[in-house]
Order: structure tokens, then C-alpha cells, then sequence
């Protein structure tokens, strides 16, 4: 079983996205992703340059593209000593799923801590980990070419969607048509970018459809 996982960054974060929003979070972002969505705002993340690779945590932290290897214990010794306040854990990337995560959660577990994961859908790493609240944020048709998987949908508590035109609705709408839903996940509309145009039809389908707007709360107070 998988025990080593590439860390890009952890910090303690407000979570301002979806049915979590204002829940304090140490977010835990992984390194990794070949998704290549073109507003994506961890680029850094995507490629594993090797001189960017250090030997420890404390070395890595910030908005970077440096990373290390390290196992479910450091991890969690490390979010315990410099990030004492939260009791979730959000694992983030990057593509968190992209890594087999059981024994991360089984450990963070351990410690005390709930542990949330944010996935693309197009990996499968969480699947089979007990994640606390697993949010799918499905990246459909992007240049990486990488597919959105049934079963990456189904593990969903939480489908969040990023909307910039009517015609990301119509791509929601044919997903959860063809693939298997949980009877309480919650679908969250969120607009591309604090658009105005985007926000708009955001409101106007939620209030139609009874889902739910996320509108990156992050963003709107100053906080990572
Ligand atoms: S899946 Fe996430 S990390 Fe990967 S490119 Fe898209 S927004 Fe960026």
C-alpha cells in the first residue's frame, strides 16, 4: 500500500468553496496533475521538475512548484506541530487521487482529524480510502485529455462545478444523466473567475434547479 506522497504545500486555510464553506482546514496539497485545465491556479503543481524536488517539508511550503516525498506520519507529525488548530484536513492538489490515499487518511484518522478530498474525478486514489467528504469537481473534456470516471462520481458527497457558459450546464446535466449519483450528494454551481456574466447564470440555475452556488468565498475575504 502506498505510504509516500508528493507534498507541494500545507497550510491552514478557511475552506471557501462549496457545502464546506467558512469550515477551517489544514489544506494538504499534493504534487502532481495532467488534467491541464486552463484557469487552473496551482500550476506549479503539474510537472515534477527534479530540481525542484527538496528533502523535506519545511522546505517546500509556499506557492511554489517545489516538492517532497513524504510518508502518512510525516505528514501528520507535521500538521500537528505547525498547524495545531483545525480538525479537518483537506487534501488537494494537484490531483490528490492520482495517489492511492488510504493509508494518509487511515493515519490523519488516527490523529484525530476528518479528512475531506478534492478530486477532478478523473483518478481514483480516494476510492477506497475513508475520506470524511469527498467533493468531485469534474474537469470535463480538458487539453490533459484525461476522462471523468463513473466511479470517481459516484464516491461523491459534493459535485462542484465550475461554470462559465450555459454550455458547462449542459455538460453537468449529461454527466449526472450517465453516471451514478449518490441520493444526498449536493451539486454546487460555481462561477469561473468572479465572473459577473457567469455568477448570473450560476444564481439563476440554482434558484431553478435547487442546487447550490459556491462562489469562492476565499477570494471575496483575502485569504488563501
Ligand atoms: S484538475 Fe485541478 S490542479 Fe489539475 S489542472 Fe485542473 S484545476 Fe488545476
Amino acid at each position: 500500500m502506498t505510504n509516500n506522497y508528493p507534498v507541494n504545500n500545507i497550510y491552514t486555510c478557511i475552506q471557501g468553496e462549496g457545502v464546506q464553506t467558512g469550515v477551517a482546514m489544514v489544506l494538504v496539497r499534493l504534487h502532481g496533475c495532467a488534467v491541464g485545465c486552463p484557469w487552473c491556479d496551482t500550476k506549479e503543481t503539474w510537472a515534477f521538475a527534479p530540481a525542484d524536488e527538496r528533502p523535506t517539508l519545511p522546505e517546500v511550503m509556499g506557492q511554489n512548484g517545489r516538492f517532497t516525498w513524504a510518508d502518512s506520519a510525516t505528514i501528520a507529525a507535521y500538521i500537528a506541530q505547525h498547524h495545531p488548530g483545525p480538525r479537518w484536513v483537506l487534501l488537494t492538489g494537484g490531483e490528490p487521487a492520482d495517489y492511492r490515499l488510504d493509508t494518509l487518511v487511515k493515519t490523519l484518522h488516527e490523529k484525530g482529524y476528518q479528512v475531506a478530498i478534492e478530486t477532478s474525478g478523473t483518478a481514483l486514489g480516494h476510492v477506497t480510502a475513508a475520506c470524511d467528504w469527498v467533493c468531485v469537481s469534474p474537469k470535463i473534456g480538458m487539453p490533459g485529455g484525461k476522462q471523468v470516471l463513473a466511479e470517481a462520481v459516484a464516491s461523491a458527497d459534493e459535485i462542484k462545478h465550475v461554470v462559465g457558459k450555459a454550455a458547462d450546464i449542459d455538460q453537468l446535466d449529461h454527466l449526472i444523466a450517465t453516471m451514478p449519483l449518490k441520493h444526498t450528494a449536493v451539486i454546487c454551481l460555481q462561477p469561473i473567475s468572479q465572473s459577473r456574466k457567469a455568477t448570473d447564470l450560476c444564481i439563476e440555475t440554482v434558484q431553478s434547479r435547487g442546487w447550490r452556488l459556491s462562489i469562492q468565498m476565499h477570494k471575496y475575504i483575502g485569504v488563501e
